[in-house]
């Protein structure tokens, strides 16, 4: 996956010569995945100029993006009243918050557009727009499993992790040290993410002083998860708004000496985020393991399963398709929907030219669907997706005692 930086300043839009370098646009990050797919991380007032880039990109072609917001403070929200897309009709637009706890998360980002805030309401912009208040379980997202954490923050916030595409991404952003439960809690969540773009708001020594309670992190804290939680690049974020180019320089440098991988995100800093992830993040299995090959072979197929009273069934069927890890195949309505499945897959003489060679596996079905290509033959009334055991698990007899059909 991609990510693209669009706004990088905390709590208020810097539009000053001093902080040109790093950029004055409060937060917005896009991700895009290798297929396509558009995800927005908050909407402030970077969201304009990436609405713009959009249109320039994909011309009259209907825009459809996920968005992610961590929290609803304005800096995270500005951008949305000037984000061009919403206003043309065809664009679908999905909205995302986590555990709004019943407050309402349509009205939350609807109402910064009442009157008298803003001329015109939300209702004026023609795109679709739906709301999804998530809890905490990770989503799939066109293949990318995204998933949050509670942040120590005045009135919430989250931070997102996003596996996908073989790498791992964390925005922690809005987040203050020094409540342990939450501290604790992002250290195992940012574990051995390829990049963390982390809330660096003020120093250490800011942090220690005046500004400790106003919600915000330090380098040093950034520094110190990415050394203990594996993470491997450091990315500071959410910019004082009296941080200049040459401060904020500072403070990478500082980081710096006790970790290498760290840089100031900027707008229009844009890196690809890539393996190395440690496989306990890899997203959660899918049918096939990426990258494998897959082929696509009807043959006849014997699967065979036990009864809950013990009972075994046995039935024909045909394979649709087959890879190392998985097979999709025919079997009739009753075929158990989580017990293993015996199959013995025949490769006929006509292939082999050494007889019917017979292929034992054991199969766990992952996901069912009706057919309607075997009309009249109740026995192929499924399509199974089954993930193939790695080794033969206790067999249910042999797939029945099938004769092995070598001659
Ligand atoms: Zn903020
Ligand atoms: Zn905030």
């Amino acid at each position: 996956m991609r990510i693209k930086f669009w706004g990088v300043r905390g709590s208020t839009p810097t539009p000053e010569r001093r902080n040109s370098r790093y950029g004055g646009n409060t937060p917005c990050v896009e991700v895009r995945l290798a297929n396509g797919t558009l995800i927005i991380f908050d909407c402030g007032t970077g969201l304009r100029a990436l609405g713009n880039s959009l249109l320039r990109e994909l011309g009259q072609q209907p825009i459809h993006a996920y968005l992610f917001l961590t929290h609803f403070h304005w800096d995270h929200i500005q951008g949305i009243p000037f984000f061009a897309p919403f206003y043309q009709s065809g664009n679908v637009f999905l909205f995302h918050s986590v555990m709004r706890k019943g407050a309402d998360l349509q009205a939350a980002i609807e109402d910064q557009m009442a009157s008298p805030y803003f001329p015109v309401g939300m209702d004026a912009m023609a795109s679709t727009r739906h709301f999804f208040d998530l809890d905490e379980a990770p989503i799939n997202v066109n293949g990318a499993i995204i998933s949050s954490v509670p942040l120590n923050h005045p009135q919430g916030c989250v931070a997102y992790r996003v596996s996908a595409d073989g790498g791992t991404f964390v925005l922690a952003t809005d987040t203050e040290p020094g409540s342990q439960p939450h501290d604790e809690a992002l250290r195992s969540f940012v574990r051995d993410a390829d990049v963390m773009v982390y809330d660096a708001q003020f120093t250490p020594e800011q942090l220690r002083g005046e500004k400790k309670g106003w919600g915000h992190s330090s380098w040093l804290e950034g520094v110190n998860i990415s050394s203990e939680c594996g993470v491997k690049q450091l990315i500071l974020f959410h910019h004082d708004p009296n941080s200049e180019d040459a401060f904020v320089d500072g403070l990478v440098q500082r980081a710096q000496q006790t970790f290498p991988n760290v840089i100031g995100a900027a707008e229009g800093l844009e890196m690809e985020v890539t393996e190395g992830a440690h496989p306990r993040n890899r997203p959660p299995a899918s049918l096939e393991r990426r990258g494998e090959r897959r082929y696509h072979v009807e043959l006849p197929v014997k699967l065979a399963w036990k009864s809950p009273d013990g009972g075994i069934f046995q039935y024909e069927g045909t394979s649709k398709d087959i890879s190392a890890s998985g097979i999709q195949i025919t079997a009739p309505l009753d075929a158990p929907e989580n017990g293993p499945l015996e199959v013995e897959m025949i490769l006929p003489d006509e292939i082999t030219h050494q007889g019917d060679v017979a292929v034992h596996f054991t199969a766990m079905p992952l996901r069912r669907e009706f057919t309607n290509e075997a009309a009249g033959d109740p026995s192929r009334a499924l399509r199974i997706s089954a993930r193939r055991s790695p080794q033969e698990e206790k067999s249910v007899g042999k797939v029945a005692a099938f004769a092995s059909r070598k001659k």
